[in-house]
């Protein structure tokens, strides 16, 4: 598109007074030859934005700078359409609430982010949708028919769409099958399952369709272009899908394992799941004896919260643990139950039931278990108590049960092993290391991937495949595919319904989205997408590798293939990209390296240092803004260019700035690590790798390797800002001017 430009200062908000104008004209003016700069007093009200379109109808201008308030703010009121270029200049959080008014550095300050402003507007093109050959399908399909995957296909239903459920088993119902019955809010009661009526919904509803014994053989395509091979009873059929919901639950903690606390030793030592089988077929009876028991001792937390078995809390067990002692009374109202607890997780409403329970006589004990045994047939347990601080012994127990937990279905036995690389420290005899689990190689077949990257879903530590725990709720680490119910964490029947409810809304907004060939988020609605020239490709690997979301492919010949559905447009690839061939239409290595170039940087005798900071715009972007709003004040020396992650950081950028003479680079990007908070999952951890290796840059250039820093800063994080800029700028008075000044 052949660009007309205009640039529109607003002097609202103490920009006016803080800076200025007249020679911001005459920079936009002289240095970028763009002839239309106007100001207005409070640019976003209806009169500035009449300003700007009456020079889009009478001028023609299609690329619009504004400089004024933050560019997460009034995305709305500067918005002049699909054909428009817009690009956002600062100058109120991150000039005029945080920098003193009228001060020379003020000013240089402005005109250096208005200079970046109008060359990154210069190389930006208008970015066209992805738009696949192939015709896309809005259809969704759920792996797994129990609550959750049938509450999400009856969702996804509800809203217009079509559902195709996989589930393994002969009929629908998954675990509820085995329950007996059900306690939720309002927890009052126990309440039944609802199994009848909700497999007569998904059975009787036109828009979904039900393989049973069936497994998904398959997997290859894209968000919009699912191509699935689903086996069932000796077939294959095939099903084009625009996204998946994986609901394939959870599997109890193997109790075996649990010889400790009696289980496999005495018989009358059973799980919470054995128990409910027992309650919903005919009602619960001693193993041993087929005797109703009278004396009934749960043991809390079997296995979990332990780090020699399941580290984590399965939250569910409290709240089973109370429902069954129900059933032991509703069977004998003279039963006696005891709970043996760590602590009673009952959160929310719950605690009424646990209230209910306790007023029903039931006998809670707080303590830990040291000893079970058997004398005549009957059960004993010694355990210290932790209220009484004694210990103390139960006897006559006619049934221990121990109240396991949930390991999701995802979760091989044992932990999958794979050769090692060479020199690899942790190897074992055999040359073999354990596959990490955040690898999609790791977890139980479920999808079978056509991925490069491998055939399932990626998990966390404990086998549990989710991608971001705190912003993004069902979201896995392949564009297109949901979580939902206990394979993404353990919870109880009624947050399983919530979780089905929110996974069927991500995938219908995942084929909506990918037909107008917008991102998903965190980059919701992005038009963009990244493009390579192959010609210039040295089949590296590195983009293949390191995209977290497993969007590229191979050829034959190790080509990268690119799938722009799968794309979440972090950038990840571009920074990646030895050969910097990757770029998109609106972001590319050539734009960012302009904006550093266009910086200007005061000869050493001016005492004026510059510091380039590369500014996640996720977290670290917000926290500046957050800063500014506050009226916080940093040094006026630091010129931010945000990322849409870190991991989009390409060295040549570094190598760029320090050879043109800037004193110092700071990064703020995500924590990382167990609880990492990047958005693109490891696009911060990854900027960090790739800067242990900026030392030979440094080298080459003979400069300090202070000169560049890496701070992980959190969104709530504003409060550091202004103290991590000046730690970093006594850093680099310290280190002295770059030498490289001037050249
Ligand atoms: S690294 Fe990011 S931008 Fe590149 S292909 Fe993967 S998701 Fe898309
Ligand atoms: S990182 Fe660049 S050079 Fe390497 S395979 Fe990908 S596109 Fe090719």
């Amino acid at each position: 598109m052949e660009k007309k430009m205009g640039v529109y200062i607003c002097t609202g908000c103490g920009i006016g007074d803080a800076i200025d104008i007249e020679p911001i004209k005459d920079l936009v003016d002289e240095e970028f030859n763009i002839s239309i700069c106007k100001e207005h007093p409070f640019l976003c009200s209806p009169e500035g934005v009449e300003l700007i379109k009456q020079d889009i109808d009478n001028e023609g201008v299609n690329t619009i700078i504004i400089c004024a308030c933050s560019p997460r703010v009034n995305q709305d009121v500067f918005f002049f359409g699909p054909d428009k270029i817009v690009e956002r200049v600062n100058l109120r959080e991150h000039v005029a609430w945080s920098q003193e008014p009228k001060d020379e550095d003020t000013q240089m300050l402005a005109e250096d982010y208005v200079r970046m402003g109008c060359s990154k507007a210069k190389d930006m093109e208008l970015p066209e949708p992805f738009k696949a050959e192939q015709e896309y399908s809005k259809d969704i399909l759920v792996v797994g028919g129990g609550l959750a995957g049938m509450t999400a296909a009856l969702e996804v239903a509800k809203a217009g769409y079509k559902a195709i459920i996989v589930e393994k088993e002969d009929s629908l119902g998954g675990f509820l099958k085995k329950m007996k019955k059900r306690v939720a809010p309002p927890y009052e009661d126990l309440y039944d399952t609802g199994l009848e009526e909700l497999v007569k919904q998904v059975n009787d509803n036109p828009n979904i369709k039900v393989y049973t014994s069936a497994v998904v053989e398959k997997t290859s395509g894209a968000p919009g272009l699912f191509s699935v091979q689903i086996k069932t009873n000796g077939s294959v059929a095939e099903e084009k899908v625009g996204a998946i919901i994986q609901a394939t639950g959870w599997v109890p903690y193997d109790p075996k394992r649990l010889e400790s606390l009696g289980y496999g030793k005495f018989k009358d030592v059973i799980t919470n799941v054995e128990l409910e089988q027992m309650a919903s077929n005919g009602g619960i009876k001693r193993p041993s004896d087929g005797q109703s028991p009278k004396n009934v001792l749960f043991i809390q937390c079997a296995g979990q919260r332990d780090s020699e078995h399941l580290p984590y809390c399965s939250s569910v067990c409290c709240l089973v643990t109370l429902k069954q002692a129900a059933y032991i009374k509703e069977q004998d109202p003279e039963a006696v139950c005891y709970v043996l607890f760590k602590d009673m997780r009952t959160v929310g409403q719950a605690e009424e039931f646990y209230k209910k329970s306790q007023l029903a006589g039931n006998i809670f004990i707080r303590g830990t278990i040291t000893q079970i045994g058997e004398e005549g047939g009957k059960l004993f347990i010694e355990a210290e108590d932790e209220f009484l601080g004694e210990k103390i012994r139960l006897e006559e127990l006619d049934l221990v049960v121990l109240a396991t937990g949930m390991v999701p279905s995802s979760q091989p036995e044992e932990t999958p092993k794979m050769k090692a690389p060479e020199g690899a420290e942790d190897a074992d005899e055999e040359g073999m290391i354990e596959v990490p689990p955040d690898s999609g190689f790791y977890a139980k077949p479920a999808l079978n991937l056509e991925y490069r990257q491998g055939p399932e879903l990626p998990t966390l530590r404990y086998g549990f495949p989710d991608s971001h725990f705190i912003c993004f709720p069902y979201e896995t680490r392949r564009t297109g595919i949901y979580t939902a119910g206990c394979i993404r964490r353990p919870m109880e029947t009624a947050r399983v319904i919530d979780d089905a409810t929110g996974a069927a809304m991500k995938a219908i907004q995942c084929v909506e989205m990918t037909e107008k060939g917008m991102a998903v988020h965190p980059r919701s609605g992005d038009l963009s997408y990244p493009e390579v020239n192959l010609q210039r490709c040295t089949q590296c690997k590195r983009c293949t590798e390191e995209c977290p979301f497993g969007a590229i492919n191979e050829d034959e010949k190790a080509n990268p293939l690119f799938n722009p559905t799968r794309c979440r447009r972090c950038g990840t690839c571009m920074g990646a990209c030895p050969e910097r061939v990757i770029s998109f239409k609106n972001y590319s290595v050539v734009m960012i390296g302009n904006m550093i170039n266009v910086i200007n940087v005061p000869e050493e005798e001016e005492e004026k240092p510059r510091i380039l900071v590369f500014v996640c715009e996720n977290d670290a972007y917000p926290a500046i803004d957050m800063a500014g709003i506050k009226r916080y004040k940093w040094s006026p020396y630091v010129r931010f260019i945000p990322l849409r992650c870190l991991g989009s950081l390409n060295l040549v950028w570094i190598a760029d700035a320090l050879s043109r003479g800037i004193d110092g680079i700071l990064l703020l990007g995500c924590r990382h690590g167990d609880d990492y908070q990047c958005h693109f999952i490891k696009g911060s951890e990854l900027a960090t790798v790739r800067l242990s290796k900026i030392s030979e840059t440094l080298e080459r250039l003979a400069l300090e390797s202070e000169r560049v820093r890496f701070e992980e800063v959190g969104i709530s994080d504003y409060w550091r800002i202004p103290q991590i800029i000046e730690d970093f700028m006594n850093t680099i008075e310290e280190v002295g001017p770059n030498p490289y000044k001037g050249f």
